[in-house]
C-alpha cells in the first residue's frame, strides 16, 4: 500500500526521519554528580534534550565492574544521580531515563558483541589501559588481578548505544576510544551478519574542565574532592573554605602556574554567567579568603533553585519510581525492536 494512502504510516514515517537524531547519555551511579559534572556535561545534555530525543542511562551495571563488593552503594546512587538528572528540569516527553541492568537486552547483545573483539584490542583501548593502572587497588600491579567484566566493559558500552541505535552520543576527550570501538564492533558485525548498525557518531565536549578542591587534575566523586550537588548552601561554604589554594598574593587566572586559584576563578566566572576577562578586574586585589566566600556567595545563588528542586525530587520516591517505569518501559521496547534484527541477521531467531 503507498504510504500517503494511509496518514498513520505516513505520520510515522514523517516523524522517523524529522526525530531521526538519538542521543544515549548517561552517568555512572558511583556517587552523586557534582559540580564538574553539571558544568562539564549536565548543562549541555539539558540543551540538546531540548533539540533531540534522548535516552540517559544509570549505568549500573558498568558501576559494578569495579564497584562488584559494593552494591548498596551502586543502588544507592542510582536514585542520587536520577534526582541530579529530574533537577535540571527536562522534558520527560522527550526523554527517557533508564536503568541499565532493566534492560537485559544489553546484556544479550554485549555476549554476541564479544565475538567481534580481541582482548589485544581491548589491552590496547587507551582509557582502559589508563583505568586499570589508576585502580591497581582493585585490579593489583600492573592489572595481574584484571577482570573479565572490567576489561571488557568498552563491549558493554558498545551494546548500549548500539541496542537503542543511538546514533549521536556526546563524549568527553577520554571516552573518545570508546565511541572508535563501538564503531568497529558494529562495522564487524554489519560485515558479518547484514546490515543493522548505523555507526554512531561522537559530540565531543565543549564544556569546562573543573578540578578538583583538593588540587587533583580532576574533581572526581571517586577522589571525594567535590562539590555536590546535592550538598547546602553550609557545605559548600566549609568546602570552598577548605580548598586548597597557593600563598602568591592577589587572585589571577593562569592554569598552569596557579592551577587551584584559576580553577576557583572559573567557577566564580560559570556561577555569575560571565566572562574569565570579566570577572577578573573585581577580584585580582582581593585576598584569598574573602574571594573564596564571594565564590561561595555566588555558587550559593547559582545552585539555590536547582538545590531546592532536586531536594524535592529526592524526596518523592513515587515520583523518582514512576520516572523509572516509564523508562524502562520505553527502552525495553526500543532494544526488543532491535534484538529482533540483530537475532534474525545472526539466524538464532527460532
Ligand atoms: P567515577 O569516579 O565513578 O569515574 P567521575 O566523577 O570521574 O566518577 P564520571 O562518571 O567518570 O565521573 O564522568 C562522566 C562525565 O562527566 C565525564 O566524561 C565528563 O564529561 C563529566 N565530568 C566528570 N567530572 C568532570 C569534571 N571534573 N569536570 C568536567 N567534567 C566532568
Ligand atoms: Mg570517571
Amino acid at each position: 500500500m503507498p504510504f500517503f494512502l494511509s496518514k498513520n504510516n505516513f505520520l510515522e514515517r514523517l516523524i522517523t526521519i524529522m526525530s531521526e537524531t538519538i542521543v544515549l547519555t548517561g552517568d555512572r551511579p558511583t556517587g552523586p554528580l557534582h559540580i564538574g559534572h553539571y558544568f562539564g556535561s549536565l548543562i549541555n545534555r539539558r540543551e540538546l534534550a531540548k533539540q533531540h530525543r534522548t535516552f540517559i542511562m544509570l549505568a549500573d551495571v558498568q558501576a559494578l565492574t569495579d564497584n562488584w563488593d559494593n552494591p548498596q552503594k551502586v543502588r544507592d546512587n542510582v536514585y542520587e544521580v536520577l534526582a541530579d538528572n529530574l533537577a535540571l528540569g527536562l522534558d520527560l516527553d522527550n526523554v527517557t531515563l533508564y536503568i541499565q541492568s532493566q534492560i537485559p537486552q544489553i546484556a544479550e547483545l554485549t555476549v554476541f558483541f564479544s565475538n567481534l573483539v580481541t582482548i589485544n584490542r581491548l589491552k590496547r583501548n587507551p582509557t582502559v589501559k589508563a583505568e586499570i593502572e589508576q585502580k591497581s587497588e582493585k585490579f593489583g600491579e600492573d592489572g595481574v588481578s584484571l577482570t573479565y567484566g572490567f576489561l571488557g566493559y568498552p563491549v558493554s558500552q558498545a551494546a548500549d548505544i548500539l541496542s537503542l541505535q543511538s546514533n549521536l552520543i556526546p563524549v568527553g576527550e577520554d571516552q573518545l576510544p570508546m565511541i572508535e570501538q563501538t564503531r568497529e564492533i558494529a562495522t564487524k558485525f554489519n560485515r558479518i551478519y547484514g546490515e543493522v548498525f548505523e555507526l554512531p557518531k561522537e559530540l565531543l565536549s565543549t564544556g569546562s574542565r573543573i578540578i578538583g578542591l583538593d588540587g587533583n587534575a580532576k574533581m572526581s566523586k571517586s577522589l571525594n574532592n567535590c562539590i555536590y550537588l546535592r550538598d547546602s548552601a553550609e557545605e559548600t561554604i566549609k568546602k570552598l573554605i577548605k580548598a586548597k589554594t597557593d600563598s602568591i598574593e592577589g587572585i589571577s587566572y593562569n592554569p598552569e602556574f596557579r592551577p587551584e586559584v584559576s580553577n576557583l576563578v572559573k567557577l566564580y566566572a560559570l556561577c555569575s554567567e560571565q566572562s574569565i576577562e570579566a570577572v577578573l578586574p573585581e577580584l585580582e586585589s582581593m585576598r584569598t579568603g574573602d574571594f573564596k566566600m564571594k565564590l561561595a556567595e555566588s555558587m550559593n545563588d547559582y545552585f539555590a533553585e536547582f538545590r531546592a528542586k532536586r531536594a524535592e525530587i529526592f524526596a518523592d520516591k513515587a515520583y523518582l519510581q514512576e520516572v523509572l517505569e516509564k523508562g524502562k518501559r520505553e527502552a525495553l521496547e526500543r532494544a526488543e525492536q532491535t534484538m529482533q534484527k540483530v537475532r534474525q541477521a545472526m539466524k538464532i531467531d527460532y
